[in-house]
């Protein structure tokens, strides 16, 4: 069986967060040859379908999913998988199942990277922050010895850490993102810009991004002001990309990085990468 010999999984909660939020992320990755993967939670069913009132969630996940797979042959991503959790409700979810299924396709996968939301859910959104929670617990399950699999040790964990700057141009391009959750607005968070830890060059791959971005035709009504950005406003919204290393096995320290793979890329060679 051959496979890419450096592996990147990215486990989002719903379609479009995909080419959104690391679309440049996994153009760039897939473009140098590394194996990308996704595993999507829900199908979005619960969103819009442009301006039509007449499509059921059902018939919305169905678009949904197309779409998705449309923008992750656009990026270029190996594999797509679907978790069926429906959307909305990520956090009602029996945990231990949801970790158990994500664990399950690390474990097929044998990703070197993964990336996930942060614990901001970027505005808060709930079906963000359980993705990251579940996805975390899910890494710690993976490597762990059982009757199941063969046990996989990620060898780095990220975080989506969108900064000030990042918040600021894509909020003036699109709109205020706002999650009223509980009774309480919640907002977007921006990072603090000393706490991203890796900053990944995606200038070449913005037109990528944004083919990507536009195959999710059900969710344009919300996109449409992108279409007149000029080149320059793009490349401020996918030119580079953002995250927080919540852990490493590979390397530490302060210094900034710019390839998710620092500290895997010599080891690789030398066979550890299986
Ligand atoms: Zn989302």
């Amino acid at each position: 069986m051959t496979r890419a010999a450096l592996r990147l999984m990215a486990v989002l909660a719903h379609p479009d967060d995909e080419s959104l939020a690391i679309g440049g992320t996994l153009a760039r990755y897939a473009g140098e040859g590394v194996g990308t993967f996704l595993v999507t939670a829900t199908r979005g069913e619960r969103g819009r379908n442009g301006e039509s009132r007449d499509t059921s969630p059902a018939q919305l996940g169905a678009l949904r999913e197309a779409e998705l797979l449309e923008a992750s042959r656009v990026l270029g991503v190996s594999e797509v998988h679907f978790l069926d959790y429906p959307d909305g409700s990520l956090d009602q979810m029996d945990p231990r199942e949801a970790v158990a299924r994500i664990a399950a396709h690390i474990r097929r996968v044998r990703p070197h990277v993964v990336l996930t939301f942060g614990p901001d859910g970027a505005y808060g959104h709930p079906d963000h922050i359980a993705i990251s929670q579940l996805t975390t617990a899910a890494i710690l399950a993976a490597a762990g010895h059982d009757q199941i699999d063969r046990p996989h040790q990620v060898s780095k964990l990220y975080y989506i850490a969108w900064t000030k700057n990042k918040w600021d141009a894509y909020q003036a391009a699109l709109k205020t993102l706002r999650a009223r959750v509980d009774g309480v607005e919640r907002q977007a968070t921006p990072w603090p810009d000393w706490a991203v830890t890796t900053v990944i060059d995606t200038g070449d791959y913005w037109p990528a991004v944004w083919r990507a971005v536009s195959s999710h035709k059900t969710q344009m009504s919300i996109y449409r002001n992108l279409e007149s950005l000029s080149d320059e406003r793009h490349l401020a919204l996918w030119g580079s990309q953002e995250f927080y290393r919540a852990f490493s096995l590979v390397n530490g320290g302060r210094a900034l990085e710019t390839d998710l793979f620092e500290g895997l890329r010599c080891r690789s060679s030398q066979g550890i990468a299986a």
